[in-house]
């Protein structure tokens, strides 16, 4: 066994503690070296106010894992690979596709791997249903994704500022697990976007997208939901219908509920790193993040009443 990956990881929020360091510990090809916090610390690792100081004045790290939130993750990235690091992007990979691209290239030209995750492609339904989907002719595919954002990201300041996704945060998952289950691309037909008057992102979306041949695919995200909060994506093939439920972790067949085994999504993710540092590969697909970027471009906006947290 080759010796493991010494990972520095760059803030120490909810997603770097409930998933990040418990997947890299249950982990052997990985060890996390260093941490890069700004207000964190972690009495087992080395931890340094922000990465360039980590690289600096840091163990040696092969590679670097970014928890912060998208805004400033690009120059975060382009300083690890520009030092020659291998690099684990949350998501979404950017606050917009072309910053993603420039990442791709850079990660080529500096030989390194880099890893734009989604984590919701890896929840332990999505290739069931994927297979399931390439064996029929797909009439409409239906996403509800409606959460309790104040129960979900409270405080979370740099959601709701440029960059920050607003209910895109949890929708982009939505669209990431459809751009990969479907078997063709899509392309936003119209959408509408609701601003809390607040606010610079949005708290709601209404969705209309399509396959290239005109199969229907609609999805609602809302961040007020309370009573049903919902992770579901519908997909309808004659008399026949798959339910992914839970952000695509359970699966009902018409009303036949099919028992998979479970896998975690983040120790999953992991294990695709390492895999991808192995071969001298990268992983990178932009297409969840360009639906998005399309909805903010061709969608009407509508101010609704303000958010207070
Ligand atoms: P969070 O709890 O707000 O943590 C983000 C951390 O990043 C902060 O605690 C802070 O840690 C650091 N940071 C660095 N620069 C920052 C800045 N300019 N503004 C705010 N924080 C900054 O957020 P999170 O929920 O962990 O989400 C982080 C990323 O993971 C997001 O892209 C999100 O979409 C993704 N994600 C979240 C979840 C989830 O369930 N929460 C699930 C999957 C993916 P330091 O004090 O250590 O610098």
């Amino acid at each position: 066994m080759s010796a493991p990956l010494r990972l520095g990881l760059v803030g120490l929020g909810k997603i770097a503690i409930d998933e990040h360091i418990p997947a890299i510990a249950s982990n052997p090809d990985f060890i996390l070296a260093a941490i890069a916090s700004r207000n964190g610390s972690d009495p087992q690792v080395p931890c340094f106010h922000d990465l360039a100081t980590l690289l600096t004045q840091g163990p040696e790290v092969d590679a670097v894992v970014m928890c912060q939130p998208p805004q400033p993750r690009f120059e975060a990235a382009r300083m690890a690979i520009q030092a020659g690091k291998h690099v684990f992007l949350e998501k979404p990979p950017g606050v917009s596709v072309s910053e993603v691209a420039a990442l791709e290239q850079l990660a080529r030209d500096h030989g390194v791997s880099l890893f734009a995750s989604w984590h919701s492609r890896f929840a332990s339904q999505v290739s069931y249903a994927r297979e399931w989907i390439s064996e029929r002719s797909i009439d409409r595919v239906t996403v509800a994704w409606c959460e309790n954002v104040r129960q979900w990201h409270p405080g979370q300041d740099w959601l709701w500022r440029p960059g920050g996704f607003g209910v895109f945060d949890p929708g982009i998952n939505a669209l990431s697990i459809i751009t990969a289950i479907l078997p063709e691309p899509l392309r936003m037909v119209s959408a509408e976007l609701e601003f809390p008057a607040n606010r610079q992102a949005p708290i709601a979306a209404s969705l209309q997208m399509e396959s290239p041949g005109g199969t229907p695919v609609d999805a609602q995200f809302d961040f007020r939901e309370v009573i049903r909060q919902r992770w579901d994506i519908r997909v309808d093939a004659g008399t026949e219908w798959l339910n992914l439920g839970q952000g695509g972790n359970i699966i009902k067949v018409g009303d036949e509920s099919v028992e998979l085994g479970i896998q975690g999504e983040y120790p999953a993710m992991y294990r695709h790193f390492a895999a991808l540092v192995n071969a001298g590969a990268s992983d990178v697909d932009a297409a969840p993040l360009q639906l998005v970027a399309d909805a903010f471009m061709i969608g009407h906006h509508r101010v609704v009443e303000p958010f207070i947290d």
